[in-house]
């Protein structure tokens, strides 16, 4: 058995909560992966995320150092507290620290997950991975381009979290002002996510579909179901017209998106990650964003950042919910 002390990592999502013992390194030791229950109570869902906390603490194999846990929605950093969580909304006002606190007799913090995602790239990341190359990075910028759009800012080691946790939602930050731009879940219009999430790519195939553009295109000839995000970057690959105007778009939001995230935080690496960045990554669409960031730069120095696709993958949320439990101690050390 060894005795170097371990985090144990969660990452609680709308359909998954997976559990983790992890390293100072950042290595997974030991990880599980169950379904949330469906159409579960509160209780229901705390009872069975503190089974899964408890078999972690089982497999840890060593001292446990703490619990991070990364939650899909905002969270009060001081006191770990949910706040509306679109997708585990029988969570609202749960205070993860001070239950789970006493619960497992250890110290316990919980963080957004893309908040915590850009904890996991910058310590354990696309982060370390240019520091070994030479290029320690001071400001790191993530965002996630997936089902929806998030993010998190981590500068000289901490992440910058706002009066109450809720920074770096670049995913509501507007894109297209225009009056018909479309709706976004957020109650808002015009916003990133609506312009560049999975989702939204598929939304918008559908709508220029229905609009009767590109009557040729191979999305046209789709079931209407069929016609999801991972079609349209089908399609782009064999250069489908319809499919490439439509990641056109979402190139030009991303790089509108980035641009005000480069003057608004001066990061020198900026790290996408999830679904649709894959598939962006496969087309070379990253250089393509790139180079209308660097267009608008008002600077020589805020073009000074890397670009690059997150080196986490999937695993992302969990070692940064244990990147949080490092940071946490050695912050209480110094
Ligand atoms: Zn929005």
């Amino acid at each position: 058995m060894s005795t170097s002390q371990v985090a144990v990592a969660m990452d609680w999502g709308g359909t998954w909560i997976r559990t983790a013992v992890i390293n100072r390194q950042g290595d997974i030791l030991w990880q599980a992966r169950e379904p949330n229950p469906q159409n579960g109570t509160k209780e229901q869902y705390l009872a069975h995320a503190e089974r899964l906390l408890a078999t972690a603490i089982e497999h840890a194999g060593g001292p446990v150092a703490g619990i991070g846990a990364a939650v899909a929605g905002p969270v009060e950093p001081t006191t770990g507290t949910f706040y509306q969580p679109p997708n585990l909304k029988v969570l609202d006002g749960v205070s993860f620290n001070a239950l789970w606190e006493d619960k497992f007799s250890l110290p316990v913090w919980a963080g957004n997950d893309a908040n915590l995602a850009a904890m996991g790239e910058f310590y354990f990341g696309a982060g370390k991975q240019s520091e070994e190359q030479g290029q320690p990075v001071k400001s790191l910028f993530y965002a996630t381009v997936s089902t929806g759009v998030g993010g998190g800012a981590v500068d000289n080691g901490r992440l910058f979290l706002g009066a109450n946790g809720l920074t770096a939602e670049i995913g509501h930050t507007i894109v297209n002002p225009s009056g018909d731009a479309l709706s976004c879940e957020c109650g808002s219009r015009g916003c990133l996510e609506t312009a560049a999430s999975g989702t939204s790519i598929a939304r918008i195939a559908k709508l220029r579909l229905d609009a009767g553009e590109f009557p040729d295109s191979v999305l046209a000839g789709l079931e209407p179901d069929n016609v999801d995000s991972e079609a349209v970057f089908d399609a782009a690959q064999r250069h489908d017209p319809l499919a490439v105007s439509i990641l056109d778009g979402v190139v030009s939001a991303l790089a509108i998106g980035l641009t005000n995230v480069v003057h608004l935080f001066n990061p020198d690496m900026i790290v996408l990650g999830g679904g649709v960045t894959v598939g962006l990554v496969k087309l070379n669409l990253l250089t393509a964003i790139k180079k209308q960031i660097l267009g608008r730069a008002m600077s020589e120095l805020h073009k000074e950042f890397q670009l690059t696709s997150a080196a986490l993958g999937d695993s992302v949320g969990l070692v940064g919910a244990a990147a949080l439990v490092w940071q946490r101690l050695d912050k209480a050390q110094e």
